[in-house]
Order: C-alpha cells, then structure tokens, then sequence
C-alpha cells in the first residue's frame, strides 16, 4: 500500500509551525477517534493521522521525512519506531478521559505468533561508499533451527505434551505503550521456552530450545545516498521463531572526511585562494568528492565567499538527482615572502595610496 503525504493527512503545508501540526492533529484525533466515529475505516485513519502526528512533531524524524519522503523514512524506522519518543502531550490523557485506548483491539501490533525477535547490527562505511552505493560483507550471530531435532526441542522420537503454563501456545503477550499506540510484544514462555510442549527428553544438540547459535556471513547492498546512523531492514536475517524469523537491521556508520563535511546531501569544503587571484579573479581548480573542477573567481572576491558546485554533491537516496558542493574559499595572506614579492607589494601599495590620494582629490 502507497502511504500517503503526512503532511496531506493533516491537511497542512509543507512549512507549517509545530502548532499547526498539533491543532491539526487535534481536530482531526476528536473526528476518528474511534470511540466516537464508528465509521468503517475511522479507525485505519485515526492510525495514519496519529502516525503523521508523531513524524511530523518531531523535529529530526520531520527532518528526515523532509528530505527522504517516505520511501527513505519508511527504510529507516519500523512502526514502533515511529511511535516510540513521540510527544503526544496532552492527547493521551484525552483518550484516558474517553476511558479508551483506541489501539488495544489489535492494529500497530507485533505479528502474532511465535515470530524471532529482531536484530541489529552495524556497519561501516566512506563518504565516497556512500555516494556510490556499496556491497559491504556483514558478520553476525544469530539463532536458527537446531538440525538435530528441527527446531522441535525434543530428543527425535521422544514424546511431548502440552506445556500447562502458555496452555501449549509457547508465548505470553505484554502490551507497551508508545503515545496513543498499544505495541504487544509476544513474550516467550518461560515455563517451557516457548516450544508450547512439555518436552521428555530434550534434544542433545539445543538443550531442548530448538534453536542453535549461527554466525551469519551475509552481504548486503547498501544503496546510493545513505546518511550516517539510517537503518537498513532486511526481511526475515532476524532471530529463529518457531512461525518464522525476526528481521535484522543494519545501521549505518558513514565515517567523517578528511576534506568535504556533509549536511543532508550537500558537501561543504573550505579552500584557501590566494589574495591575488581573490582581487584579480580567474579559475582556481577545486577538489570534488570523485575528481576535481574548475571554479571561476569573480575579481575582488572576499574571503568566505561560497560558491556552490550544482550535482557535485551526494545522490539522493531512493530518487534522481544529486545535492551540490558548496566550496568556501578562504584568503590566504602569504607570510614568508620572497624578496621579489615583498618588493612588487610593496610597489602594490605605493600605486594604492597614489590612487586614493587622486580619488580624495576629486572630492
Ligand atoms: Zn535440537
Ligand atoms: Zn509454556
């Protein structure tokens, strides 16, 4: 399913202020709550507005939803993610006072079942990997399905009855909440380990957890465009579950530069000009993250001045186009001087002090 713009959810515009978004959210919490609008579909959309809520009142998740949409965003948070931390202030208490919690009937929850939890890992990487896109080699562990007793926990052929404490389930349920958000975490039995059996004689090769430690060498596809500390998801390289694995997420570290600093998709580098070019203007080659370029110099330019190099940046992930190269050149004033160059500035300043007596004279 196409998520919509959340910013189209609350029916707002691109720049609107942090109260904005909440009068918004507001209103329309009180339309599709959904102990008072039993209309089919209030509830899915009291969901969307409240997920669009907690993104968009949040300065860096914004930041992030600004720049990537959803296609990034979606890539960098899972759905408790996106609730978690999320500043509801004040709204909660309104359901409290409706004596309701509108997510506790189901949606925004973990699968059912006995499901692996998930992982995360991390991986390292060069701003010049991250402009590129890179295949990175990732070691980790995790649990699999023992072979001896295929994930069974019991010794092959031994017997196995129900576990009395989960009722033969395997898992206990416990809810968390995440503002108006009810996320179940299935928790596993204790009493039995999550097999759901009692187990007779446990299998030799897991100890009767049916699960057995991996070390997975795996290599994944980190795409174009990515921003340190984003998360990668991969479907299904999680934990062992007895009704499928969890999921494992990457996240990504991109290493500082020695020359360029990065903002979003820019790429920020100082250089130094000397204070002839600076006051006759010419073209000065300047670093890129691949190469090189070349860069014209107005005559009389200041020290500081930014120039910016368009697509000389990073690639945006997930869409076309490139963010640019802001070069800031900084005026060099030369400290050891040869004797010609002492003399010809020396000659410099004679002719300038000539010029401003001939301009104070016009006066
Ligand atoms: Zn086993
Ligand atoms: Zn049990």
């Amino acid at each position: 399913m196409t998520k919509r713009d959340y910013y189209e959810v609350l029916g707002l515009a691109k720049n609107a202020t942090s109260d904005q978004i909440k009068q918004s959210y507001r209103k329309l919490a009180m339309q599709y709550h959904p102990d008072r609008n039993k209309d089919a579909g209030a509830t899915e959309k009291f969901k969307e507005i409240s997920e669009a809520y907690a993104v968009l009142s949040d300065e860096t998740k914004r930041k992030q939803y600004d720049q990537y949409g959803h296609a990034g965003f979606d890539n960098m948070y899972s759905e408790e993610d996106i609730f978690r931390n999320a500043d509801f202030g004040g709204f909660e208490d309104i359901f409290r006072n409706f004596g309701f919690d509108p997510f506790g009937s189901g949606f925004g929850g973990r699968r059912q079942g006995d499901y692996g939890a998930n992982l995360e890992t991390e991986v390292r990487i060069t701003l010049e990997e991250a402009a590129k896109g890179v295949k990175k080699e990732i070691h980790y562990n995790r649990s699999r399905a023992c072979d001896r007793c295929k994930g069974e926990g019991s010794e092959p052929g031994s017997s196995r009855t129900k576990c009395s404490s989960c009722n033969g389930r395997g898992q206990v349920q416990q809810a968390r909440r995440a503002g108006p958000m009810s996320f179940y975490t299935v928790t596993t039995c204790g009493k039995c380990r999550g097999e759901g059996v009692k187990i007779e004689k446990p299998c030799r090769n897991c100890g009767g957890s049916g699960k057995t430690s991996s070390n997975e060498h795996i290599k994944i596809d980190i795409p174009h465009g990515i921003d340190d500390d984003m998360r990668l998801r991969l479907d299904n390289l999680g934990e062992y579950g007895r009704d499928g694995p969890g999921d494992l997420f990457v996240r990504v570290h991109v290493a500082e530069h020695k020359k360029f600093h990065r903002e979003g998709d820019d790429l920020y580098i100082e250089i130094p000009l000397s204070f002839a070019k600076a006051a006759i203007g010419g073209k000065i080659e300047v670093p890129t993250l691949f190469g090189s370029d070349m860069l014209s110099i107005p005559p009389g330019t200041k020290s500081h001045t930014a120039f910016r190099l368009r697509g000389e940046g990073i690639p945006h992930i997930q869409r076309s186009g490139k963010g640019d190269e802001i070069v800031r050149v900084i005026i060099d004033v030369p400290k050891n001087l040869s004797k010609k160059q002492k003399e010809l500035l020396e000659e410099f300043e004679k002719e300038e002090n000539e010029s401003k007596k001939k301009g104070f004279g016009l006066f």
